[in-house]
């Protein structure tokens, strides 16, 4: 007797950034700053209430060039559509991501975790963006169809693997719920930029509406900006989170 083929697939709901390396600091940003009169000697000796003065002028004139002295490099792991959003930020960034042509995808998917609003608040019209969770049959169906698409899309490429065809061709069957990985480098200037577009705060000059998960990764990463570069983060905040 026949049996149906399997192949073991991994549901996550999480979103991974790490921080792997950084460079500078609030002051290489008032050096950076201060070499155009010559005084960037004297940085080191600054208080931090000064620092926080020289960034803030910077800031709220738009001077953004000194931002651009520092680096920061990060590691994702986030299903392929929050790539896709991530990679259209085109200025003083780098990715590197896992290849689909040249390693074999894990069959690990997305499904969207019980904090994840499903629906649309009733009579909202889709450009408010008012979403919230739905009910305990909404989230079971979720996650009956996630799982069936899942399993058979797994299937599928595995048997496609199997009889010989290429890793580049097998994957057009793995949608974009497939999990990826990617290095991504900015410095604070594009970072504040990203920033900016990716994180969801009513209150700032130019509120955006990212989609919830690459909102979650920004805001992995807002944190960590803030922890290296307080005084910088700080004026960001203040000056309505608009990058200089
Ligand atoms: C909420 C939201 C919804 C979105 N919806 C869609 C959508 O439906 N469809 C879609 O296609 N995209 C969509 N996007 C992506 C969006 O259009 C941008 O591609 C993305 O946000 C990157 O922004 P950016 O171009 O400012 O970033 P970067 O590419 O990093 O550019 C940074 C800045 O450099 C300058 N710049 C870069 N390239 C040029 C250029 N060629 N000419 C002139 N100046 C340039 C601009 O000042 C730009 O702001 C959406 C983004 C967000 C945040």
């Amino acid at each position: 007797m026949s049996t149906a083929p399997t192949t073991e697939i991994t549901l996550r709901s999480d979103l991974i950034v790490g921080l792997v390396d950084h460079m500078g600091d609030d002051r290489s940003v008032i050096r950076a700053m201060l070499v155009s009169s010559d005084k960037d000697d004297g940085v080191d000796d600054m208080s931090p209430s000064a620092v926080q003065g020289r960034v803030n002028a910077l800031m709220s004139n738009k001077h953004g060039t000194p931002f651009e002295h520092n680096a920061f490099t990060f590691y994702v792991e986030a299903p392929i559509f929050v790539f896709r959003e991530w990679h259209r930020h085109r200025i003083g960034v780098s990715f590197n991501e896992m290849s689909g042509r040249y390693s074999v995808l894990p069959t690990q998917f997305y499904v969207p975790g019980r904090d994840r609003p499903i629906v649309p608040v009733e009579g909202s019209k889709q450009m408010d963006y008012a979403t919230e969770h739905g009910s305990e049959e909404q989230w079971r169906i979720l996650r009956q169809a996630h799982a069936a698409a899942y399993s058979e899309a797994a299937i599928e490429y595995q048997r496609m693997l199997d009889v010989g065809i290429l890793k580049e061709v097998a994957r057009n069957v793995l949608p974009v719920a497939t999990y990826s990985k990617m290095y991504f480098t900015a410095n604070a200037r594009s970072l504040m930029a990203f920033l900016s577009l990716r994180t969801n705060h009513p209150e700032a000059t130019f509120p955006s509406k990212p989609q919830w998960e690459i909102a979650r990764c920004a805001d992995q990463i807002e944190a960590m900006f803030a922890d290296l570069f307080p005084a910088t983060h700080s004026s960001y905040v203040e000056y309505g989170r608009v990058a200089p």
